[in-house]
C-alpha cells in the first residue's frame, strides 16, 4: 500500500473491525505479517502490503486477571482477564478480554473473538472479544 503516512497505516485494520471483522496486513512480496502495521517491510523492505481478512480464531500466547479498577477499565466488571492471543495462521498476537466461562483457560487454550462496537468505555474503537472455545 504504497502512498500510506504512519499515521494512516492502520487504517484499514480499523476499518475492518468496524465492519464486524479482522483484516491483518501481510508483505506481497515476502509474505510475512505484520502488527503493528508498517509502510514498508521490516524484512524484505518492500512497500507493496497487502490486507487480508483472517478468522477471528487463535490461541492464548498469555493471559492475566485483573482484580482492582484503574483508569481506563471503568466500563469492565473486575475481575477480568486480558489474554494476548496469537492469530491463527498467522505469527500476530492481539489483545482483548476473555468474557464467558473461564475454566479451561491455560496457555494455548482455543479461543474464538468478536468485535464489539466502539463505545465510551473503548474511546469510541471497536475491542475485541475473545471467548474460549467448547
Ligand atoms: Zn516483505
Amino acid at each position: 500500500m504504497s502512498g500510506s503516512t504512519p499515521t494512516d497505516v492502520d487504517t484499514p485494520f480499523w476499518m475492518a473491525l468496524e465492519a464486524g471483522h479482522l483484516e491483518l496486513q501481510r508483505c506481497a512480496a515476502c509474505k510475512t505479517w505484520h502488527w503493528p502495521a508498517v509502510v514498508h517491510c521490516r524484512s524484505c523492505g518492500s512497500f507493496d502490503q497487502e490486507w487480508l481478512r483472517v478468522p477471528l480464531k487463535g490461541t492464548v500466547f498469555t493471559w492475566t486477571r485483573t482484580h482492582h479498577p484503574f483508569p481506563g477499565t471503568g466500563g469492565l466488571k473486575t475481575p477480568f482477564v486480558t489474554a494476548l492471543v496469537t492469530i491463527e495462521a498467522t505469527p500476530v498476537q492481539l489483545m482483548g478480554i476473555l468474557e464467558g466461562d473461564q475454566e479451561g483457560l491455560t496457555i494455548e487454550a482455543r479461543v474464538t473473538g468478536r468485535v464489539l462496537a466502539g463505545s465510551e468505555s473503548t474511546s469510541g474503537k471497536p475491542a475485541i472479544r475473545w471467548r474460549l472455545d467448547r
